[in-house]
């Protein structure tokens, strides 16, 4: 079966990996290595003015930023008229194409009577019946010409789609399409029919916007007595309010996930997950896990809903399952690149910042959340919550400043080695004597060690700041409450 399995993923040059292109690509990469089959790049640039070798970098590196390889060279179109022009004339010769030389205008005037009429405009097929006489006199003239498909009239056109079943279609909703511009330059619809047939394609996997193109695209397969490959239209990404996803919603491409500080092996399960399901429960999955699970047939008709908050719990998953020296590996750039450290001080000092990572990983949703949730790790320069502050320091100062300077004295006799055990000793000591919650007073010494009014064990981190420091900080909260004026 391997042999004979191929599929593709064929962007359009855009400059960047849109989440939905994304999901194509994968469907089609889990599908290819599931049977064992080939998984081709070809960038459809047939109409693309600009460079498309520099617009489809962006492309190709979300997808290798995904770790998705791809077979053999990349395909590009633009390089490849002089086939597609080959196939077309032969469209010609067999009488299932024709030569129309209509020009812009006259069907510019067409196009704009129907808008009036609110009617879809459709090319009336005057050039289709014309006499041999009448082509020749008008080649005579030098008039421009397309080559235009001879689609049925009448009937109705169907393929069978994996996803949605048979699809049906009334031949008069279609009109015979250019197939070849005046230049001799194939269009989008019969250039991805010969690629996919002359590459072999066995599955054409890909977004559900381009039914009515294959329905175009069978007719063309079955003038040219090539066998039709099998369909698969996977329905869209929506957005949580249900319309289509788009920037209004957030991120689209993948860098901009990327960017985030989502993993990419997080982005690759999410997207797997989006429309197709592996038949249990199962959410975590691994690449190998999603390849040996993956069936077309279990890609869910229905719209998928892109969730970013799944998307950043999923995250937190691989986080979590993720070793701790790896972790730092990765999670070490976003510090140094908030200047919040050196690379030399990481690798001089790797077990504390493991630490660090450590006692922030249950915590943390992406990467990015590192910096603004270990600042305090990295320097005294951080303010005090706002909301934190009115609660834990002025609601009554005088309440406060008394704890944390029993508090701080407390500190000071805790040995230099500052043992996590010891402070919370120190603490519940001083909580028991004072006749308040141990909360009490755990509130406002993280607000004046951390600045925030959540995170990690307040003993654990403190031990991890050492002695000094927390005192320091400590000291430094008891001044900001003296100062503040009321
Ligand atoms: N170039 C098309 C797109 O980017 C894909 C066409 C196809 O997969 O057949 O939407």
């Amino acid at each position: 079966m391997s042999d004979n399995i191929a599929v593709r993923m064929a962007p359009s040059p855009s400059g960047f990996l849109h989440v939905g292109a994304a999901r194509t690509a994968i469907f089609n990469y889990l599908f290819a290595r599931h049977h064992g089959g080939k998984f081709i790049i070809r960038v459809e640039d047939t109409d693309e003015k600009r460079s498309s070798e520099e617009m489809i970098q962006a492309i190709l590196e979300g997808l290798k930023w995904m770790n998705i390889d791809w077979d053999g060279e990349i395909h590009f179109q633009s390089k490849r008229f002089d086939v597609y022009r080959e196939h077309a004339l032969n469209l010609l010769n067999d009488d299932k194409a024709y030569y129309c030389y209509c020009t812009p205008d006259e069907l510019n005037e067409k196009r704009q009577k129907a808008q009036k009429e609110k009617r879809t405009f459709l090319y009336d097929r005057k050039c289709r019946d014309l006499s041999d006489e009448d082509r020749a006199a008008m080649d005579a003239e030098g008039r421009r010409k397309v080559l235009r498909i001879k689609m049925p009239i009448e009937g109705e056109g169907s393929f069978d789609d994996v996803i949605a079943g048979t699809l049906k279609r009334d031949y008069r909703e279609l009109d015979d399409w250019i197939i070849m511009r005046p230049d001799g330059r194939c269009t989008y619809n019969f250039c991805c029919v010969v690629d996919d047939h002359l590459m072999g394609i066995s599955h054409v996997i890909r977004g559900n916007d381009h039914i009515t193109n294959t329905f175009k695209q069978v007719v063309t397969y079955d003038a040219l007595g090539w066998k039709r490959p099998v369909f698969a239209h996977i329905p869209l990404i929506l957005g949580k309010d249900k319309s289509k996803i788009s920037k209004r919603h957030g991120a689209v491409s993948v860098t901009e996930y990327r960017n985030q500080g989502i993993f990419p092996e997080t982005l690759f399960n999410f997207l797997s997950l989006l429309g197709w399901n592996p038949g249990d429960d199962r959410e975590i999955m691994t690449r190998d896990e999603l390849i040996e699970a993956f069936r077309l047939e279990r890609i869910s008709p229905r719209n998928a809903v892109f969730d970013p908050v799944k998307l950043e719990w999923m995250n937190s998953e691989y986080i979590r399952r993720m070793d701790d020296n790896e972790l730092l590996d990765k999670a070490r750039w976003s510090l140094i690149e908030a200047g919040l450290t050196t690379r030399l001080s990481i690798e001089s000092h790797w077990k504390w910042h493991l630490r660090v990572v450590q006692l922030l990983k249950e915590r943390v949703k992406t990467l990015n959340d590192f910096p603004r949730m270990a600042r305090y790790f990295y320097t005294d320069e951080f303010d005090y919550d706002e909301k934190g502050q009115k609660k834990h320091f002025f609601k009554e100062p005088d309440d406060s400043l008394d704890m944390l300077k029993r508090f701080r004295d407390e500190l000071s006799r805790v040995g230099d080695d500052f043992r996590q055990d010891e402070i919370e000793a120190a603490l519940r000591g001083l909580s028991e004597k004072m006749h308040i919650k141990p909360a009490l007073l755990i509130h406002p010494t993280r607000l004046a060690v951390t600045g925030m009014t959540g995170g990690p064990g307040l003993f654990e981190l403190m031990e991890l700041l050492g002695k000094e420091k927390c005192l320091q900080r400590i000291n430094r909260a008891i001044e900001y409450i003296q100062q503040k004026p009321d």
